[in-house]
Parts: structure tokens; C-alpha cells; sequence
């Protein structure tokens, strides 16, 4: 576990049921649920459910089982909006010049209309 992840961030209350959250999808090692403050018709935020701070958190210390648990749920998010054909985007926020939020994974996962260039 990462010493520096903070255990009061918003979805690890999300992990613990301490508040609530719309879910999409969930498996051992990951859950998926809807944005609170949605920018697309579809926008579903995707975490591991083990203390990761971000990406590269995960990626370096994740166990693999964690891993392709984590990236098979968001696929089957992407089948479970039915957005595989129709194209999404998924994008990480991570550390200042990413404008990360909150301290815990994710993934967004964003669909439902034409979601225009990347980067303004
Ligand atoms: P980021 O800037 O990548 O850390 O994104 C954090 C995201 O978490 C934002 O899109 C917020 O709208 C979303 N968010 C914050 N609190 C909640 C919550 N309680 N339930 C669902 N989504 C949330």
C-alpha cells in the first residue's frame, strides 16, 4: 500500500459505503459508477477497489490480477452503454498538471454524443 494515499478522499468513502454512488458495474477487483457531475451523456467513472493514489500508483504496484481486472470492467462498461461502436474516450487524471481531483484511480469513461478535439 502507498503510505501517502488519503484514506479521506471521496471514493475511498465511495469503497467503505460511507456514501453512496450510482453503480454501473462492479467485479472483485473494481467498480464502476455514474459521475456526479456528468460532461457527456455518458460518463462513468471507473476505480480499483485497493488504495492506488493514480495511474502510475496502480500501474507500478498493482498486483496483475488487479490490473486485468480493472481494464476487463471498463470494457464491460463500454459493452454495457453500448458505446464500443458508436466511440467514447477515456482519459486519467493524474498529479497537479493533470488537475487530478481526486486521490484515488480512475478512469473516466465518456460517450453519447461527438466529444469534439481532445484539448481546447
Ligand atoms: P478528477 O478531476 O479526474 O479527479 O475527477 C474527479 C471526478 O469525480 C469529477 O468528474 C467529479 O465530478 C467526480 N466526483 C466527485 N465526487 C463524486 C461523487 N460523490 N460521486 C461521483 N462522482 C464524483
Amino acid at each position: 500500500m502507498n503510505n501517502k494515499y488519503d484514506k479521506t478522499n471521496i471514493f475511498s468513502k465511495i469503497l467503505r459505503s460511507e456514501i453512496s454512488c450510482q453503480k454501473v458495474l462492479e467485479n472483485d477487483h473494481a467498480l464502476a459508477f455514474l459521475d456526479i457531475n456528468p460532461q457527456a451523456p455518458i460518463h462513468v467513472l471507473i476505480i480499483p477497489r485497493n488504495e492506488y493514489i493514480d495511474f502510475h500508483d496502480f500501474t507500478e504496484n498493482g498486483s496483475s490480477q488487479e490490473i486485468s481486472y480493472f481494464w476487463k470492467l471498463v470494457n464491460d462498461v463500454l459493452k454495457n452503454k453500448n458505446v464500443s461502436e458508436s466511440g467514447f474516450r477515456i482519459i486519467t487524471n493524474s498529479g497537479l498538471d493533470g488537475n487530478q481531483d481526486v486521490p484515488h484511480f480512475h478512469v473516466h469513461l465518456l460517450g453519447g454524443k461527438n466529444l469534439g478535439r481532445m484539448i481546447n
